[in-house]
Protein backbone atom coordinates (compact mmCIF):
# COMPACT_ATOMS: atom_id res chain seq x y z
CA UNK A 1 0.00 0.00 0.00
CA UNK A 2 1.61 3.49 -0.67
CA UNK A 3 1.59 6.24 1.49
CA UNK A 4 -0.74 8.51 -0.17
CA UNK A 5 -3.11 5.23 1.14
CA UNK A 6 -2.35 5.34 4.15
CA UNK A 7 -1.53 8.91 5.85
CA UNK A 8 -3.85 11.14 6.13
CA UNK A 9 -1.95 14.63 5.09
CA UNK A 10 -1.33 12.93 1.86
CA UNK A 11 -5.74 12.22 1.58
CA UNK A 12 -5.61 15.45 1.81
CA UNK A 13 -2.85 16.69 -0.41
CA UNK A 14 -4.81 14.50 -2.66
CA UNK A 15 -8.07 16.33 -2.48
CA UNK A 16 -9.70 13.20 -1.06
CA UNK A 17 -10.15 14.48 2.46
CA UNK A 18 -11.79 18.23 2.18
CA UNK A 19 -9.50 21.00 4.02
CA UNK A 20 -9.74 24.67 4.76
CA UNK A 21 -6.84 25.36 2.50
CA UNK A 22 -5.27 29.14 2.67
CA UNK A 23 -2.33 28.04 0.42
CA UNK A 24 -1.09 25.96 -2.34
CA UNK A 25 1.75 26.03 -4.91
CA UNK A 26 3.51 22.56 -6.57
CA UNK A 27 5.64 21.56 -3.53
CA UNK A 28 3.58 22.99 -0.67
CA UNK A 29 0.19 22.73 1.04
CA UNK A 30 -1.51 25.04 4.22
CA UNK A 31 -4.82 24.83 5.39
CA UNK A 32 -6.31 25.15 8.73
CA UNK A 33 -6.42 23.00 11.69
CA UNK A 34 -9.45 21.14 12.64
CA UNK A 35 -8.59 22.14 16.18
CA UNK A 36 -7.31 25.07 16.61
CA UNK A 37 -5.19 25.87 19.03
CA UNK A 38 -5.00 30.04 18.56
CA UNK A 39 -7.30 32.18 16.44
CA UNK A 40 -5.69 31.32 13.22
CA UNK A 41 -4.27 27.75 13.26
CA UNK A 42 -2.94 26.64 10.28
CA UNK A 43 -0.52 23.83 9.06
CA UNK A 44 2.07 24.22 6.48
CA UNK A 45 2.47 20.73 4.98
CA UNK A 46 5.37 19.61 2.01
CA UNK A 47 3.44 17.60 -0.70
CA UNK A 48 5.99 15.07 -0.87
CA UNK A 49 5.76 12.75 2.49
CA UNK A 50 8.45 12.97 5.13
CA UNK A 51 8.05 11.81 8.30
CA UNK A 52 9.00 14.60 10.46
CA UNK A 53 10.83 17.86 9.98
CA UNK A 54 14.20 15.98 11.03
CA UNK A 55 13.73 13.68 8.06
CA UNK A 56 12.99 16.76 5.51
CA UNK A 57 15.89 18.98 6.79
CA UNK A 58 18.44 16.21 5.98
CA UNK A 59 16.68 15.99 2.47
CA UNK A 60 15.30 19.00 1.17
CA UNK A 61 15.92 21.90 3.31
CA UNK A 62 15.15 24.45 0.49
CA UNK A 63 11.46 22.95 1.46
CA UNK A 64 11.77 23.81 4.89
CA UNK A 65 12.94 27.35 4.06
CA UNK A 66 9.66 27.11 1.88
CA UNK A 67 8.08 26.56 5.16
CA UNK A 68 9.52 28.92 7.05
CA UNK A 69 8.74 31.45 4.28
CA UNK A 70 5.24 30.74 4.13
CA UNK A 71 4.77 31.04 7.79
CA UNK A 72 5.60 34.37 7.73
CA UNK A 73 3.10 35.24 5.09
CA UNK A 74 0.36 33.80 6.85
CA UNK A 75 1.53 36.10 9.88
CA UNK A 76 1.71 39.09 8.07
CA UNK A 77 -1.58 38.58 6.94
CA UNK A 78 -3.40 37.87 9.70
CA UNK A 79 -1.27 39.83 13.22
CA UNK A 80 1.41 41.73 11.62
CA UNK A 81 4.26 39.55 11.51
CA UNK A 82 3.80 37.49 14.84
CA UNK A 83 3.17 34.07 15.28
CA UNK A 84 4.74 30.57 16.65
CA UNK A 85 5.77 28.08 14.71
CA UNK A 86 6.01 24.20 16.16
CA UNK A 87 7.19 21.14 14.53
CA UNK A 88 5.59 18.44 16.89
CA UNK A 89 8.55 15.72 16.38
CA UNK A 90 8.19 12.23 17.47
CA UNK A 91 5.16 10.29 19.31
CA UNK A 92 6.15 11.27 23.28
CA UNK A 93 6.32 15.52 21.68
CA UNK A 94 3.10 15.35 20.14
CA UNK A 95 3.46 14.04 17.03
CA UNK A 96 -0.24 12.29 15.59
CA UNK A 97 0.69 12.88 12.08
CA UNK A 98 3.52 11.45 10.59
CA UNK A 99 4.22 13.29 7.34
CA UNK A 100 5.81 16.60 8.56
CA UNK A 101 3.91 19.98 8.90
CA UNK A 102 4.14 23.01 10.75
CA UNK A 103 1.71 24.43 13.29
CA UNK A 104 1.62 28.07 12.67
CA UNK A 105 -0.25 29.62 15.56
CA UNK A 106 -1.20 33.03 15.53
CA UNK A 107 -4.06 36.08 14.96
CA UNK A 108 -3.88 36.89 18.46
CA UNK A 109 -1.51 38.09 21.19
CA UNK A 110 -0.25 34.94 22.83
CA UNK A 111 -0.06 33.84 26.47
CA UNK A 112 3.36 32.85 27.25
P1 LIG B 1 0.59 16.79 15.37
O1 LIG B 1 -0.13 16.31 16.61
O2 LIG B 1 1.67 17.76 15.62
O3 LIG B 1 1.01 15.62 14.50
O4 LIG B 1 -0.50 17.62 14.55
C1 LIG B 1 -1.50 17.03 13.79
C2 LIG B 1 -2.56 18.06 13.67
O5 LIG B 1 -3.43 17.68 12.62
C3 LIG B 1 -3.44 18.24 14.92
O6 LIG B 1 -3.33 19.57 15.40
C4 LIG B 1 -4.85 17.93 14.41
O7 LIG B 1 -5.83 18.76 14.99
C5 LIG B 1 -4.71 18.14 12.92
N1 LIG B 1 -5.63 17.40 12.09
C6 LIG B 1 -5.98 16.09 12.20
N2 LIG B 1 -6.84 15.76 11.20
C7 LIG B 1 -7.00 16.88 10.46
C8 LIG B 1 -7.79 17.16 9.28
O8 LIG B 1 -8.48 16.31 8.71
N3 LIG B 1 -7.74 18.43 8.81
C9 LIG B 1 -6.97 19.41 9.42
N4 LIG B 1 -6.24 19.17 10.50
C10 LIG B 1 -6.25 17.93 11.02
Amino acid sequence: MSEANECLFCKIIAGEIPSNTVYEDDSTIAFSDIHPKAKVHVLIVPKKHYANVAELAEQDSHELSHMVGIAKSIADKEFHGAYRLIFNTGEDAGQSVFHVHAHVLTGEVMAE
